[in-house]
């Protein structure tokens, strides 16, 4: 990482990107991600506390502050259980569909408002154009966005639940994604997880496995300038396999990142 210096050229300096994106967590513990365009900065879920995600935005030297609203991908706690909170301490709108609000509402505590959008329609936060893709995962009502901005599209494609229709199509529009790359196969049943979790995981409407993430990749990534491997499981994968199992089936020529559990990880530059 370089210094404050480096990361935050003066103002007289050009912008680097069109968008820039921190990975403030990602991974089963929790996710939080930080999106910033040229006007425009926003979170994507709110699944760690919002003092750590304002400590670990204070390293990138920005503050969390700037960020004019949180988008939800869906209600698991581990994308939405501080979404009450980025409210009432950081004064955050709230974007979420109706059935995820509606599934979170008892245990955020007291929000003032939210945004409601539909996972069938896209939506606009200042410059960015968000379009949900609706995700087979066990949510009430989950989804993963593009999120477009001048010309470039991002995809936040985790929770997916399995390769579903549609999936590839969205990615080959994509110049920059972060896909879930949740486990591993093997250390998944060796691991410790009962057998009813293990279904769970694997079955349609769990979580996506490292080689599935890399196929995907192979078979849609054509436009992309990177891809970003999220929300890995503690228990089932680690952040080398994860990496070398994508690799292998992508070949050398795609820029690979892991996001991680337990740091920051960022910026990473769409151009
Ligand atoms: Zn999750
Ligand atoms: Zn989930």
């Amino acid at each position: 990482m370089g210094s404050y210096a480096d990361l935050h050229p003066s103002p007289e300096m050009p912008i680097v990107g069109m968008m820039r994106l921190i990975s403030l967590q990602s991974g089963s513990n929790g996710n939080c991600l930080y999106l910033e365009g040229r006007e425009t900065s926003i979170l994507i879920d709110a699944g760690i506390s919002g003092k750590q995600a304002q400590l670990r935005l204070g390293e990138f030297g920005r503050d969390i502050r700037d960020a004019s609203g949180v988008i939800l991908t869906h209600d698991h706690a581990d994308h939405s259980r501080s979404a009450g909170i980025v409210q009432r301490k950081f004064g955050m709108d709230i974007w979420a569909s109706p059935a995820t609000f509606e599934t979170i509402a008892p245990r955020i505590g007291k929000v003032e408002t939210h945004h409601a959008f539909r996972t069938t329609r896209s939506f606009r936060i200042g410059e960015f154009e968000i379009e949900p893709i609706a995700t087979p995962h066990d949510a009430a009502d989950g989804c993963g966005f593009i999120i477009a901005s001048h010309g470039k599209r991002l995809g936040i494609l985790t929770d997916l639940g399995t390769c579903f229709d549609g999936l590839g199509d969205a990615i080959a529009t994509l110049d920059a994604v972060v896909l879930e790359s949740n486990y591993d196969p093997g250390m998944l049943s060796r691991g410790p997880y009962p057998y009813y979790l293990k279904q769970r995981i694997t079955s349609p409407a769990g979580h996506i496995s490292n080689a599935e993430c890399g196929e995907l990749l192979r078979d849609h990534g054509r436009k992309l300038q990177w891809a970003a491997l999220g929300h890995l499981s503690g228990q089932n994968n680690t952040p080398d396999l994860a990496r070398k199992t994508s690799r292998e089936i992508v070949g050398d020529d795609l820029p690979l990142h892991v996001l991680s559990r337990d740091v920051a990880v960022g910026e990473i530059v769409i151009e």
